[in-house]
């Protein structure tokens, strides 16, 4: 390693560190959670910004660092599979100069290498957002399927790509004895409509069933039945939608049971062969005539180009026709063509020098943003709105954007009245760039940062942990939805009865506005809803009366106090038996409880120290609402010793981090993945493959509520 560098100093080191983690991240989200949180540029913004920081100073690359890997590890629930020759991911390029740059680089590398005929040739590819798969064929037998995972491991995932119908089961003609092809498993966009249409119906019948849920007891069971057999990921009660085609995709590949798989449409386009030996290949354009004579669907948009400037308008063509497509492409590929021009040039270890990504330019659009609204989500969070006016962008009309937060407000300098660049951020949401400042407008000043709730005029509070402003006003009618569901949930008051449709009917009369409203309903009043019979009325009469017995430690997370879960409520609740003497506790004091940090400390404090808050405490008790907690006999703090335990799927009561901390505090270990060593796995809703694997193996699975019962006894 050459010597004439200046040693990188701490900065651009730390620097390394923090963009390794971040990009290691991303992967997982875009490889393994098919969940990515940012758009594709993005990410390449990142990755380059690491690859020039290590050109700079080589003694920063180590072989872990992601410029040296593909993708991530392969997620666990199927077995890993070996490539016969790594699956390698390509470099980008942005415009018609970097491209003629890797033309040059191609050249250059042939004249080096000696070629005879230094003159390349490409071919042009549709690159389809999908998941890049390989398929291995024995005797023109299809006998397995692997996901590309780290390049070199991926996942077998035969059973699920052998429900694709394009996937031959057998080949024709004279395939090689043994060989592995590359391709794309995708899904259409129409696909990808017809299964949102059909969550909307889910949901749908989910909201009317729910209205009334004792006349349609059989009918929610039965639909609750057929969304978990579609494996439909849930939102609450609701189905969650699919984002996207390429989430879709993964999604639906990566299910434990093959016969689900079928039930989603996928396709397949097949683009190429691996490089094994025994394989004689001559051009790439022949072997996608070979591939297409042995029976595998081949894509009918590749193009083969005499040079680079063939291929630059290739990249034109599509750039300006994507939308025409049924199905999501983020660019094009440009590939050489000549096997023999291929092999003098060879690849890194991480791409080849033979191919390299054209990215379509991500679609901006310029227009007047006209005003900026604030919104009040659920969870009290204000978000900034762009109210534009009305501009094309990526095939639709976009008439609004999330603005995010203020301070990303502030830092872009976005001010009403401005000209704004908009763009299409992974196709779906438009993001606000910023303002185009020779265009703005005189007298155009920066937007206030609200410090009181738009929608109650409650004070706001900056998050202890982030940017976000929220109103902490359980009563502000944004909120009182979620709020009032959250607070007659089963681990929180627990109101049999009162569910998202009768609160809804609730506010939408006028009769509730806060929770205490709820403790002075009559039956009479209760009667006049639609679809609510005396019988029904006085049962929601008599379950709300019972609710006032609840211990503290349901009140306190029924306030939906940010941060406080089920498990902190009950650590709060010990500790301090009152209300009254939570509510007068100091940040000081609150921070000495244990399990309480800064964040949570600082969460409660607030909470408390807001007026609305204090009014909504006070009413309370003057419904008769208890507010203390009963002295129990202290658990044995070794109920759970010596066993392990593995947790999945979403709980009621928990998040993750409070359940494995309660384990742990029980004398128990928490521990992330299924083994013959797990004595037992807390299985909430949508679990996944740990479920599987636990019944697999035969260990005992417990609901929330028989791990609750066997944390309070002990097994
Ligand atoms: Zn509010």
């Amino acid at each position: 390693m050459s010597n004439a560098h200046a040693p990188a100093d701490p900065e651009s080191a730390a620097r390394h560190r923090a963009l390794c983690e971040a990009i290691e991240r991303h992967n997982r989200l875009y490889y393994v959670d098919a969940a990515p949180e940012i758009p594709d540029a993005e990410y390449d913004a990142l990755y380059r910004e690491l690859a020039a920081l290590e050109q700079q100073y080589p003694e920063l690359q180590t072989p872990d660092s992601p410029t040296q890997r593909v993708g991530a590890a392969p997620a666990a629930g199927f077995a890993t599979v070996e490539h016969g020759a790594p699956m390698l991911s390509m470099d980008n390029t942005y415009n018609a100069g970097e491209l003629r740059a890797f033309d040059e680089r191609v050249r250059r590398g042939l004249q080096n290498a000696g070629a005879q005929d230094a003159q390349p040739r490409y071919v042009v590819e549709l690159k389809i957002d999908g998941v890049s798969i390989s398929l291995r064929y024995e005797s023109g037998a299809f006998v397995r399927a692997a996901t590309r995972g780290d390049g070199r491991f991926g996942e077998d995932v035969t059973a699920n790509v052998r429900t694709i119908a394009g996937v031959p089961e057998r080949l024709r003609g004279d395939a090689p004895e043994a060989m592995e092809v590359r391709g794309e498993v995708f899904m259409r966009r129409a696909e990808l409509e017809r299964l949102n249409r059909e969550i909307e119906a889910f949901n749908e019948l989910l909201d009317q069933y729910e209205a009334d849920e004792e006349a349609h007891r059989e009918e929610l069971k039965a639909l609750n039945e057929t969304i978990r057999s579609r494996n439909y990921r849930r939102e609450g009660r609701r189905v969650a939608l699919f984002k996207n085609p390429r989430n879709a995709t993964a999604g639906t590949l990566k299910r434990l049971d093959p016969a689900k798989t079928a039930q989603r449409n996928l396709d397949i386009l097949v683009y190429d062969i691996a490089p094994l030996p025994g394989i004689e290949l001559t051009t790439h354009w022949d072997t996608l005539a070979r591939l297409r004579a042995w029976g595998f669907p081949v894509s009918e948009h590749a193009r083969r180009c005499e040079d680079i400037d063939e291929a630059l308008e290739a990249c034109t063509y599509w750039s300006e026709r994507r939308h025409e497509l049924g199905f999501e492409t983020d660019g094009l590929v440009i590939k050489v063509d000549s096997a023999e021009h291929r092999r003098l040039l060879g690849t890194t270890s991480k791409s080849p020098r033979w191919a390299i990504a054209f990215k379509f330019p991500a679609e901006i659009a310029e227009t007047v943003l006209e005003r900026i609204t604030v919104q009040v989500g659920k969870t009290g969070a204000l978000t900034p709105v762009a109210n534009l006016e009305p501009v094309q962008l990526a095939g639709t009309t976009v008439k609004r954007a999330n603005l995010h937060n203020f301070e990303d407000v502030a830092r872009k300098d976005i001010r009403e009245g401005d000209v704004v660049r908009v763009q299409k951020a992974g196709e779906i949401i438009p993001q606000v760039l910023g303002p185009v400042l020779e265009r703005r407008p005189e007298g155009a000043a920066p937007y206030p940062v609200p410090d009181r709730c738009p929608a109650c005029g409650s004070e706001v509070h900056q998050d202890p942990d982030g940017a976000i402003l929220r109103c902490l006003n359980p009563a502000c009618p944004a909120q009182l939805q979620g709020r009032l569901e959250h607070f007659a949930s089963r681990g929180a008051m627990d109101i049999d009865g009162l569910g998202e449709k009768l609160v809804a009917q609730l506010i939408d009369a006028g009769l509730v506005h806060s929770f205490a409203d709820l403790y002075t309903l009559t039956a009479e009043q209760l009667a006049s809803l639609d679809r609510m019979g005396p019988k029904s009325a006085e049962n929601l009469v008599r379950a709300i009366a019972t609710s006032k017995q609840r211990p503290l430690s349901r009140l306190l997370y029924g306030l939906g106090i940010r941060h406080v879960g089920a498990h902190t409520a009950e650590v709060l609740a010990d500790r301090y038996g009152s209300m009254d003497a939570l509510v007068s506790a100091d940040l000081e004091d609150l921070q000495q409880a244990p399990e309480v940090g800064e964040i949570v400390a600082a969460s409660v404090h607030d909470f408390f120290d807001t007026t609305a808050n204090r009014e909504l405490i006070a009413r309370l008790r003057d419904c008769g609402v208890s507010m203390t907690q009963p002295k129990r006999p202290r658990s044995d703090a070794s109920a759970l010793a010596g066993k392990t335990f593995v947790v999945t799927g979403t709980l009621d009561r928990y998040t993750r981090d409070e359940i494995h901390e309660r384990i742990k505090a029980l004398g128990g270990r928490a521990a992330s993945s299924v083994s013959k060593k797990t004595d037992y796995v807390v299985a909430g809703a949508d679990a996944g493959s740990k479920l599987a694997q636990a019944q697999e193996l035969g260990i005992t699975i417990l609901t929330e509520d028989e791990f609750d019962a066997l944390a309070a006894e002990g097994p």
